[in-house]
């Protein structure tokens, strides 16, 4: 299925990423070009040095250490994980929760998550959003394969501002990454009580 907004969602993640670096410590790529070629909106980044947490212990780069297995080593897996998990909670949403807005959404354009878009009505007077990245999942978190430690967060296309509640919809678990989306898709409770944030 093609997103929705396409041009939307490129112009989006090239000025939250600029915004992220304006204004917190968060590691994210640069932004060296956005625009429309010949295939599309596309938007241009530096990379940043790692690979997703997801794809951590695949190959283990340290495996001469104790506990450490070649591939599929979980002793990376759980390090790296836990190491997110720190990064996440001390480095990332506090710096985010400082970030707030009486509109929704990110300079006049709100792309949400996947799971409000069908049943999005914002037209919020909600006094208080916060700057949400909308997608915090282990594909979108940079991690260095050797020290295990983040290098930094990508994909900032659905970001912007929503309820705090949006924030806290983060997890360094791929299972736990899935099951938290799964539990909204599944839950109408669940599902209606994110959106109505959005309402209320
Ligand atoms: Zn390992």
């Amino acid at each position: 299925m093609a997103k929705k907004w396409p041009r939307q969602r490129i112009f989006n993640e090239a000025a939250a990423l600029q915004f992220i670096r304006d204004s917190t410590t968060i590691p994210v790529p640069a932004v060296i070009a956005v625009g429309e070629g010949p295939d599309g909106f596309f938007v241009t980044t530096e990379l940043i040095d790692g690979i997703p947490l997801a794809d951590i212990g695949e190959k283990c780069e340290v495996a001469t250490l104790p506990g450490h297995e070649k591939t599929k080593c979980s002793a990376c897996q759980a390090t790296a994980i836990a190491n997110a998990k720190t990064f996440v909670e001390e480095t990332v949403l506090p710096q985010l929760r400082r970030l707030t807005s009486c509109t929704t959404g990110f300079n006049g354009f709100v792309n949400p998550p996947p799971w409000v878009t069908e049943v999005d009505r914002r037209e919020s007077a909600v006094p208080e959003f916060v700057f949400c990245h909308g997608d915090l999942g282990p594909h979108n978190i940079m991690t260095d394969p050797f020290t295990l430690k983040v290098t930094g967060l990508v994909d900032f296309e659905n970001a912007g501002y929503f309820p705090s509640e949006f924030l806290e919809q983060w997890a360094v678990e791929v299972k736990g990454y899935y099951n938290m989306y799964k539990t909204m898709y599944e839950s109408p409770a669940e599902l209606s009580r994110l959106t109505m944030a959005l309402e209320s």
